[in-house]
């Protein structure tokens, strides 16, 4: 909790996700106060909000409450607000209905959001499972399809799902559907024509998971097809309506596919109002930063994590976010100490997606590439690590074995009102 007579330096912190709160653990060490401000109350595991889109997991398996968090620290603090502003000149964070704050040194953390491309239609039909609510709103709007159809109530559509982009995320969106499909739903809707609940992957390029190895882009391609998905690739989403999407095939030809839910997993950028924030911006709207993170011009505001924009066009996961997190604390107490700030050194973990059960593709730096059951054991090792806090962990542990180990047996998943 920070005493308001202190005289300690005060650091900012925009955004508790990865970027924010390994900045936060970072400065628990130093002489200095630090607030943590994000508009939400809770930090969100991005990663594995496809399995509550899906209904594998609850909301609160994969959020993790942020007061809980600063209260860890004896020096931080946590502020609910949004960020609409920052006055460099003053050093004054603007807040939406509150007070500004002022800081000494401020470090920008505040993620991005989805990027439609200008798609019609894209903004106002396409659901995203980037946030808590996106994630709940794509579960229910899929489950409730599937609820519908089963019931055979009339004029209820095949309840068809088409994901858009072949990156990570919609690879394990389209193969945890499959599984939901597959496996759940002909125990709970046993009079369901289970091959009415299509799951279509649409992909712009040739293949999907596009950084990934050749070898592993073919085997996660081969995998998603025989687990039931129709995969599109050089096909690109020319207008999503309400009821449909419209794409144009390797062909140039158009079709339209009835869809009850379109899930736009492709394509990210900066939230709009940081270009109203007086900082140097650049491509997709991420604040420019130099090799120390520092935001151009203003040598006490660092940028880190998905929002900024390093020379070295690092990817936007969860590992440069956290690295980046740590090395703006790391620089903020080099510069109260009198020493100059060093340049950030990535070091590249790897990468992974998974598939379905049992099914996930690995590939680390050094060369070595995983398929099959080695590599989802991999998966989910690193992801029950990286989630925060016991509670969440021990949560996510026993939600995710109920899913994957007794899903053929029982579905139970509360699916909320669609009129809600
Ligand atoms: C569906 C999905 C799946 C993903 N899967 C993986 C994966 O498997 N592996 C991987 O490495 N990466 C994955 N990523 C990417 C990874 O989650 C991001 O790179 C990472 O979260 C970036 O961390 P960050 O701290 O920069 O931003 P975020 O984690 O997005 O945190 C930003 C925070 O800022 C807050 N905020 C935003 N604007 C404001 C404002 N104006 N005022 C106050 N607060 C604000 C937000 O509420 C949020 O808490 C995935 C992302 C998504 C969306």
């Amino acid at each position: 909790m920070i005493n308001p007579r202190s005289k300690r330096p005060r650091v900012v912190v925009v955004g508790g996700g990865f970027a924010g709160l390994s900045a936060v653990r970072e400065l628990s060490v130093a002489d200095v106060d630090v607030l943590l401000i994000d508009r939400h109350g809770y930090n969100t595991f991005q990663p594995l909000l496809y399995q509550v889109a899906t209904g594998g997991l609850n909301p609160g398996d994969v959020t993790y409450a942020l007061r809980a968090f600063t209260s860890r620290y004896r020096n931080a603090d946590f502020l609910r607000a949004t960020v609409t502003g920052v006055d460099t000149e003053q050093r004054l964070v603007q807040l939406e209905g509150l007070d500004p704050v002022p800081y000494d040194y401020l470090i920008i953390g505040c993620g991005v959001t989805a990027n439609f491309f200008g798609i019609d239609g894209a903004q106002e039909h396409a659901l995203t499972i980037y946030t808590r609510s996106g994630a709940i709103r794509t579960r229910d709007r899929i489950l409730t399809a599937i609820e519908d159809a089963a019931q055979d109530r009339e004029g209820a559509p095949d309840p068809t799902v088409v994901v858009v982009g072949g990156g990570a995320t919609g690879v394990e969106m389209a193969g945890s559907l499959a599984e939901l499909r597959n496996a759940a739903v002909p125990i709970a809707y046993r009079t369901l024509d289970i091959s009415r609940v299509r799951i279509v992957l649409v992909e712009m390029t040739d293949v999907v998971l596009g950084p990934f190895h050749p070898q592993l882009q073919a085997y996660a391609a081969k995998e998603l097809r025989e687990r039931g998905v129709d995969l599109r690739l050089g096909t690109s989403v020319q207008q999503v309506r309400e009821d449909a999407v419209v794409v144009k095939g390797p062909d140039g030809e158009e079709q339209t596919i009835p869809a009850a839910a379109v899930v736009w997993a492709t394509g990210i950028t900066a939230s709009p109002i940081v270009g109203d924030w007086g900082l140097p911006t650049g491509r997709g709207g991420r604040i420019d930063v130099g090799p120390d993170l520092r935001v151009t011009g203003h040598p006490e505001i660092f940028a880190v994590g998905d929002v900024a924009l390093d020379p070295e066009n690092l990817p936007q996961v969860a590992q440069p976010a956290i690295q980046g997190g740590k090395h703006a604390g790391v620089q903020i107490r080099r510069l109260l100490a009198g020493s100059p700030t060093e340049t950030f050194r990535y070091r590249d973990k790897g990468s992974m997606a998974t598939i379905g059960r049992s099914d996930a593709v690995v590939e680390f730096p050094f060369g070595l590439r995983l398929k099959g059951l080695v590599a989802w054991l991999a998966w989910l090792g690193l992801h029950l690590f990286e989630l925060m806090g016991g509670r969440n962990r021990l949560a996510a542990l026993i939600n995710l074995s109920v899913r994957y180990f007794s899903w053929p047996r029982s579905l139970n998943i509360v699916v909320g009102d669609p009129a809600d």
